[in-house]
């Protein structure tokens, strides 16, 4: 499977931008194309989308983690250009979505083959719990309920080999030891620890970066 990150605060190669939000697309055997979440606007996510060579027609499944700005702004641009996309929001997500199908996620609940959410943890967020032959791969919007909480809730799915996305405010960085990968993201205030802390482990995060597990 495949990971590739479309925005992020940060960038990792020349012809991407940068804006303050997050979005990856997940790619994997046996299921749709994956956008979760969405980014701050269209025109990036689009742009950045092109760029790194993602048909957004082809995207089968849209997954928005919570309801803030940074992650839904995009929503609207990829809505207008893939009419067939289902979307999973959480049931904290009041936004008006016509005419395609759409999954209010409370409980954990399997979106496809091998891909997971863990429910809306402490009625705010969702993450994705990913099945790859090495382990589960936890994709996280901005870590609100917790870093901690999320990887307690996805380890229901199988054992958890790495996560990726924005902690938010999250500093228990023994929390994330015995991990095998670490890609801190988006709002993370304390990358530079991280990275420094988990040297084998980590990798830093930006606009373009593609993970293949
Ligand atoms: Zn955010
Ligand atoms: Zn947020």
């Amino acid at each position: 499977m495949k990971v590739t990150i479309v925005y992020d605060n940060d960038v990792s190669s020349k012809g991407l931008k940068a804006g303050w939000g997050f979005s990856a697309v997940i790619e994997a055997r046996d299921t749709p194309t994956i956008l979760f979440d969405t980014g701050a606007d269209s025109a990036t996510l689009l742009h950045n989308m092109e760029e790194l060579g993602i048909d957004a027609k082809r995207i089968g499944i849209i997954v928005i983690s919570h309801a803030h700005g940074d992650h839904t702004g995009g929503l609207p641009g990829i809505l207008e250009v893939n009419k067939e996309a289902k979307l999973y929001v959480p049931a904290s997500f009041q936004g008006f979505i016509s005419g395609r199908g759409v999954t209010i996620v409370t409980r954990p609940l399997q979106i496809s083959e091998g891909i997971f959410s863990t429910g809306e943890l402490k009625d705010v967020e969702q993450s994705l719990a990913i099945e790859t032959g090495k382990g589960i791969l936890v994709v996280a919007g901005c870590s609100h309920p917790g870093v901690g909480e999320i990887l307690d809730a996805a380890s229901r799915f199988g054992k958890v080999y790495g996560v990726i996305g924005g902690f938010h405010g999250f500093r228990s960085f023994s929390r994330l030891s015995g991990l095998s990968l670490i890609v801190p993201c988006h709002c993370t205030q304390y990358k530079s620890e991280i990275l420094e802390l988990f040297p084998q482990q980590s990798i830093r995060c930006g606009v373009g970066l593609v993970l293949e597990l």
